[in-house]
C-alpha cells in the first residue's frame, strides 16, 4: 500500500471541512477522503434535503418525545451525578437512549457544514444540546445516564450495557462538530470521556476492568479522535480493545435483563479478530467492528488486521449479501446467517447494518484503492440503505425484506415491513440521517495523482490542486460530465469507477478501457476541459447464486444501481403477486414517471399469473420501481425476486 497523500490530520486552524473518516498523514492507505467535497443537485441533493429539512429538523421533538433529553436533563440536574432514587426517572427501554441524541448530533453537525441545506435554527439546537451533554457529564467524565440516573453500577453490564458504544457515538458527533465548526465544546467533552475511559480499561496501572463492549463502536471512534486530537492514546485504546476481543470477556452471565444466552460470536467474542474468517453474530456489531479494524490496521499498518478485514469482508459480499447490499439475513438475535442463508421475505437486513456495511466497505476503497468496495458502497446506498429511508423523510423502516406477501400478518413493533414515524429502538433513523447528511464525504477520494470518482452525484470535488464539477441525472441516466474548473500545469488523473452491473460504457473522444473497475483518464487537464462519459444504462434481469436455495428459479429486474420490485399499488386490479410468473423473453420498458415516487424510472414487463399451472395464466402486464421506494404508499405486497414462468417440456 501506498503512504496517503494529502490527507489533514493537522489540527490546527485551516482543515474545518471533511467527513466521518479522516486518515492521518501517516496512515497507510492508497486513497484519502477530500476535505472538499458539495453535492449541488440531481438525486442526492433532493433526498439529502428533504433528511436536513424534514428528517434532522424534526430530531430534537422526537428525542424529547421519547424521554432521550428528558434524561440528559435530569443526569444535568444532578450535577452529573446520579440520583439515588432507584431508576432515577430513566425514560426509555434501553441502555443505549443517549446514543440517538448523540447520532442525532453527528448528523446535525455534518449538515452545519451544507449550510444552505441546514434547517433554521440548527446552529442553536446543536449548542444547547451540546451545553445539555455537558452538564449531564459526571465530574470524573463518564457519562451515559442510564447507569448515572440508575441503581445499577457503572461497567458491570459490558454485554448489554452499551456503556462504550455510547461513548463512541458522542466521540463521533464530537469529531464531526469539531471537524465542521471548529469549536471545541463537545470535543472538550469527548476527551474527557474518553481520559475515563482510558483511566478504566486503558493497559496502564490503573486499570480497573478488563473487557471489551458487547456492542462495538468505541474502536473506530477512539481511531477518529486520535486522529482529529493526534493523542497516540486513543489509537492504542482502540487497538487494544480489537485485540482483546475473542478472550471471551463477555459473558452472558454478567448480563442482565436477558435470558437467553446469545452465544460468544453474537458479539465477536468467538475469536481473536486475527483468526477470523467468517463474519458472524449482529450484522452491525460485526461491521461496526471491523470498520474499526480497518481504521487501526490504515493507523499501524499491521497487515494481519488488514488482512483480516480483506478476508471478511470477501466472505461477507460473496456469500451473506443480498441483491440490495442488505446484511444480516436473521430475525433471531439481528444476525449474519449461514453462508447463502438468504430469505426474500424473511429477509432482516436492518437499516443500520446497510449502514455500517458501507462505513466498512468505505474503508476498505480508501484502503485499498480497489473498486469492488465501493461498488458495494453503490448498492446498499441506493438499495438497502435507502429503503429504509421514507420518501418525505419523516417514516422509516427498521427491517428491509426483499418479499412481503399479499397475506402479510403485521404486527406492531420495531421489527415490521411497515414504515414507522420513530421506534421504540431508534437506533435507524439518526443514524441514516447521519450518513445523508455527510454523504459528499463517500462520492470521490484523491491521492497524490489525482482524483477518483467512485459515485456519481451532481456536485464539486476538490483535492489539492484539481477541482472537478460532476453533472448527472444518475441513476436514472448514466450520462456524466466531469468539468474540471481547476488544475496545475502537470499531470493528474482522473478516474471514473466503472460499476461493476455497466456492461457497456464509452467516453466522447476517447479511446476508453477501464481495469479493474477503473477509467483513468491521465493528462495536463485545462481549465473548462470536460470528461463525457456514458454508463450504458438498461433494464436487465439478474439471477441468483445457485447456492441461495431461497430464490432459485426467479430473476430480479435490474436498472443501472437499482434493484426493482413489483409493489401492489403499481399493478392492476386483481394481480396477487404472489401467483405472478415472469416471461424472461418478453421486453422489459422504461418510463419516466416524475409523477410517481418522487420522480422515478419504472420497468413494465410482462408476466402470467399462476405459476403452479400448467396451462400458465393470461399474461398481464406488471410495473416495476426502485426498490428504494417502495412502502410509501397504502400497505400491500411488494417482491423482487420474481419466479420465472417455467418452459412446458410437452
Ligand atoms: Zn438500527
Amino acid at each position: 500500500m501506498a503512504m496517503g497523500a494529502g490527507a489533514s490530520a493537522d489540527t490546527s486552524a485551516g482543515a474545518r471541512t471533511g467527513g466521518p473518516v479522516r486518515p492521518s498523514v501517516a496512515a497507510r492507505t492508497t486513497l484519502v477522503p477530500l476535505a472538499a467535497a458539495r453535492i449541488t443537485g440531481g438525486f442526492w441533493a433532493a433526498r439529502r434535503r428533504t433528511n436536513a429539512l424534514t428528517s434532522i429538523a424534526s430530531g430534537p421533538t422526537k428525542l424529547e418525545e421519547a424521554g432521550n433529553l428528558a434524561n440528559l436533563r435530569r443526569a444535568a440536574a444532578a450535577g452529573g451525578g446520579g440520583a439515588d432514587d432507584g431508576d432515577g426517572g430513566f425514560s426509555g427501554d434501553f441502555q443505549f437512549q443517549d446514543s440517538d441524541v448523540y447520532k442525532w448530533l453527528e448528523a446535525a453537525c455534518w449538515q452545519l457544514g451544507d449550510p444552505e441545506n441546514a434547517p433554521e435554527g440548527l446552529a442553536g439546537q446543536v449548542d444547547e444540546i451540546i451545553e445539555l451533554i455537558r452538564r449531564a457529564q459526571a465530574p470524573d467524565g463518564y457519562l451515559q445516564t442510564y447507569y448515572q440516573l440508575g441503581s445499577t453500577p457503572r461497567w458491570t453490564e459490558l454485554g448489554w450495557g452499551h456503556e462504550l458504544y455510547c461513548a463512541g457515538h458522542l466521540i463521533q458527533a464530537a469529531v464531526a462538530h469539531h471537524r465542521v465548526t471548529g469549536r471545541d465544546t463537545l470535543l472538550d467533552v469527548a476527551r474527557r470521556l474518553a481520559a475515563h475511559i482510558d483511566a478504566t480499561f486503558g493497559v496502564g496501572l490503573d486499570k480497573q476492568v478488563d473487557g471489551v463492549c458487547g456492542h462495538p463502536e468505541i474502536e473506530t471512534a477512539l481511531v477518529e479522535l486520535y486522529r482529529e486530537t493526534g493523542e497516540p492514546r486513543h489509537l492504542a485504546l482502540a487497538a487494544y480493545f480489537i485485540d482483546r476481543r475473542g478472550a471471551g470477556t463477555l459473558s452472558a452471565g454478567a448480563d442482565r435483563g436477558h435470558d437467553r444466552d446469545p452465544g460468544p460470536g453474537y458479539w465477536q467474542d468467538h475469536l481473536p479478530v486475527r483468526e477470523t474468517t467468517a463474519v458472524t453474530g449482529h450484522a452491525v456489531r460485526q461491521l461496526y467492528l471491523l470498520a474499526g479494524v480497518a481504521d487501526v490496521a490504515a493507523e499501524t499498518g499491521d497487515a494481519a488486521l488488514h488482512e483480516a478485514t480483506l478476508r471478511l469482508w470477501r466472505e461477507m459480499a460473496d456469500t451473506k449479501t443480498y441483491v440490495t447490499g442488505g446484511v444480516g439475513s436473521r430475525y433471531d438475535w439481528e444476525a449474519f446467517g449461514d453462508p447463502y442463508e438468504l430469505p426474500s421475505d424473511r429477509a432482516y437486513t436492518e437499516t443500520c447494518a446497510a449502514i455500517a456495511g458501507i462505513q466498512f466497505s468505505w474503508r476498505l476503497a480508501l484502503a485499498t484503492g480497489d473498486a469492488r468496495y465501493s461498488d458495494l458502497v453503490e448498492r446498499t446506498l441506493y438499495n438497502g440503505f435507502l429503503s429504509g429511508v421514507g420518501l418525505h423523510g419523516d417514516q422509516w423502516l427498521y427491517v428491509n425484506p426483499l418479499h412481503v406477501r399479499e397475506a402479510y400478518s403485521f404486527r406492531e413493533g420495531d421489527q415490521t415491513a411497515r414504515r414507522t414515524p420513530w421506534f421504540r429502538c431508534a437506533c435507524c433513523p439518526p443514524n441514516a440521517m447521519r450518513l445523508l447528511a455527510s454523504l459528499p464525504h463517500y462520492v470521490a477520494s484523491g491521492s497524490a495523482d489525482g482524483i477518483q470518482l467512485h459515485q456519481y452525484a451532481t456536485g464539486v470535488y476538490e483535492h489539492g490542486d484539481t477541482e472537478l464539477a460532476v453533472e448527472t441525472d444518475y441513476p436514472w441516466d448514466g450520462r456524466v460530465t466531469v468539468t474540471v474548473r481547476r488544475a496545475p500545469e502537470v499531470e493528474r488523473e482522473i478516474a471514473l469507477r466503472i460499476p461493476a452491473w455497466c456492461g457497456e460504457f464509452s467516453v466522447k473522444g476517447e479511446q476508453a478501457k477501464a481495469e479493474n473497475g477503473w477509467l483513468r483518464l491521465r493528462r495536463v487537464w485545462q481549465e473548462g476541459e470536460a470528461v463525457r462519459l456514458e454508463l450504458k444504462v438498461e433494464p436487465r434481469l439478474t439471477r441468483p447464486h445457485p447456492k441461495v436455495d431461497a430464490v432459485r428459479g426467479c430473476v430480479a429486474i435490474e436498472h443501472g444501481p437499482l434493484v426493482y420490485c413489483l409493489e401492489s399499488a403499481d399493478q392492476a386490479e386483481g394481480i396477487d403477486l404472489d401467483e405472478l410468473a415472469l416471461d424472461v423473453h418478453a421486453p422489459l420498458e422504461t418510463r419516466r414517471d416524475d409523477e410517481l415516487l418522487g420522480g422515478v424510472v419504472v420497468v413494465r414487463t410482462t408476466a402470467e399469473g399462476l405459476m403452479g399451472d400448467s396451462d400458465g395464466g393470461d399474461a398481464v402486464e406488471v410495473t416495476a420501481i426502485p426498490y428504494a421506494v417502495w412502502a410509501n404508499r397504502e400497505p400491500g405486497a411488494m417482491r423482487v425476486w420474481l419466479p420465472v414462468k417455467s418452459v412446458s417440456k410437452a
